[in-house]
């Protein structure tokens, strides 16, 4: 097998810099990589979050070249992501990266100079690649903050040897989000060249320019590669993915399931698995004690989110008092959106008997609701891949989803008749159908107990590999580089 070098280069990684999925592939797949021979490092920001004192300091500040700006100087710190040799290098610049949060001020808004700060980003790590003397094979970035490397690779760095057997893939892990800047910053990238494959109504739009750039494109599952494609769920730029339609796949994430397994969780209060599931109980009472809710047999609907649009937050803010009007207990963990922190408080607040909810990040309390519920709710506006329905078939927890990107192509709709299927699935995101489904699902937990307990098996029985996952990237890095013969 060749031995491909792989740099990665991203705004999060987990469990060191994360807001949500992105954070987890970066933080896993390249230990995939590793495992089947490739050689990988990774490249991320040292934010103010990520404490200096665990990592080691490589000796000369890296110079970085930021086009009208001038030449910028950073430290470079590297580690180890967790059981693993792979090597991973933050940036550290302060004035850029020392904030609280990764992208936006406390109001949600983004930082005002976030262009500058991915520009940065985005070229520390190619100075770091040849301080390092890394030459590339290829260059895995992702989403819109390190989706302006290919530009420096055509540009600043044209005639650079280090990179003339480069290539780029880029992984969208939410098309929403697309970096749309003033026009003026491609002064600090250096070059206008290429503009007008950035050019976004009059703005320079970062995603835009790495889809028509990146040799290889893909996303993190086949529906949502299809979806993206329109204009439902392109925002904007569905004419630019169709352009590269013939370079762009759908590769689906897979779990860590050193972390997310009932059978081994440390965050639990009792393991448990397909084999004996007399554990998950015990989660239950634990989470109806941690949420005050009266410790009695009725059936749990669980969400964890990031309290935005596009989670479908506002859809389940309306269904939610008729929801409580069934027989059933609600618990809700998340943050975003300010109204959506006061609506369900005040909904926890005037029904302590069925609602709970902690505002806020906590990943140990995610464990016990997955653990914990007996459902598992996610009305997602769209979801690219989506992980908490994927975690959820591992624990007994049946997701109720909205049928849209990764969660229609994971779950399996419940026939109530024979107990085939993984979940709940709803087509049309309103209030009444995801009312409807949490019914059903109620009705289900009261009445076809027998089927329920086959569907939650089914789901257990589920098993979405990173080996899987990895071996599809090879693929597309063979497929960017023009070596024959697929892996898989
Ligand atoms: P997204 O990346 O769009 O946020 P995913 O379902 O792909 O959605 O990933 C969400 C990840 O973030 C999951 O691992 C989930 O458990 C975690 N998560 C989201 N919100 C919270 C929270 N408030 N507390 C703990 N974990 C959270």
């Amino acid at each position: 097998m060749e031995n491909l070098n792989v740099l990665f280069v991203a705004s999060e990684c987990t469990p060191f810099a994360k807001t949500g999925g992105l954070g987890d592939v970066v933080g896993v797949l390249p230990k995939y990589l590793k495992k089947m021979g490739y050689n990988v490092k990774v490249v991320i920001p040292r934010y103010y979050s990520i404490d200096k004192n665990f990592l080691d300091k490589l000796p000369d500040p890296l110079g970085v070249p930021m086009g009208i700006i001038g030449e910028l100087w950073c430290g470079v710190y590297r580690t180890t992501l967790p059981n693993s040799d792979v090597e991973i290098f933050f940036i550290d610049y302060e004035n850029f990266f020392g904030r609280k949060d990764l992208y936006n001020y406390e109001d949600g808004t983004g930082y005002i100079d976030n262009d500058n700060r991915f520009i940065f980003l985005s070229k520390a790590s190619l100075q770091l690649s040849k301080r390092l003397n890394f030459r590339p094979d290829i260059i895995h970035i992702n989403d819109w903050h390190t989706s302006m490397i290919p530009h420096m690779l055509k540009t600043y760095y044209k005639h650079d040897e280090h990179f003339s057997d480069t290539k780029v893939v880029l992984t969208i892990h939410n098309m929403q989000y697309q970096g749309v800047f003033y026009s003026g910053c491609m002064d600090v990238l250096g070059s206008w060249e290429y503009y007008f494959d950035y050019e976004f109504n009059g703005k320079v739009n970062f995603l835009k320019g790495g889809i028509y750039l990146s040799d290889m494109i893909t996303t993190v599952s086949e529906g949502y590669a299809r979806e993206i494609q329109t204009p439902e769920f392109a925002y904007g730029l569905e004419g630019v993915v169709r352009d590269r339609s013939s370079n762009l796949f759908g590769i689906l994430n897979g779990v860590d399931y050193d972390e997310w397994d009932p059978e081994t969780d440390k965050f639990i209060p009792k393991n448990y698995s397909i084999n004996d599931l007399s554990g998950k109980n015990v989660c239950k009472l634990e989470l109806q004690r941690r949420f005050g809710l009266p410790e009695r047999d009725v059936p749990i609907f669980g969400v964890i989110s990031r309290l935005v649009h596009q989670k479908g937050i506002d859809i389940l803010a309306e269904a939610i008092y008729k929801i409580l009007s069934l027989d059933i207990q609600f618990v809700l963990l998340g943050n975003g959106e300010p109204w959506a922190h006061f609506f369900f408080g005040k909904i926890a607040y005037d029904n302590p008997d069925k609602f709970g909810c902690f505002i806020g990040y906590d990943n140990k309390l995610a464990h016990l609701i997955e653990a914990g519920s007996d459902f598992f709710v996610m009305p997602s506006r769209f979801e690219p891949c989506g992980l908490n329905q994927m975690y959820s078939l591992k624990y007994g927890t049946p997701p109720i989803v909205h049928a849209v990107g990764g969660l229609n192509d994971t779950v399996d709709n419940f026939d109530e008749v024979s107990g085939s299927g993984t979940g709940f699935k709803f087509y049309g995101l309103n209030a009444q159908n995801l009312f409807n489904t949490i019914g059903w699902a109620t009705y289900s937990y009261y009445n076809l107990k027998s089927n329920l307990e086959k569907l939650r098996r089914n789901g257990m029985e589920k098993y979405f590999t990173w080996d899987d996952a990895a071996k599809k990237y090879i693929d597309v890095y063979r497929m960017a580089k023009g070596i024959k013969g697929k892996f898989s």
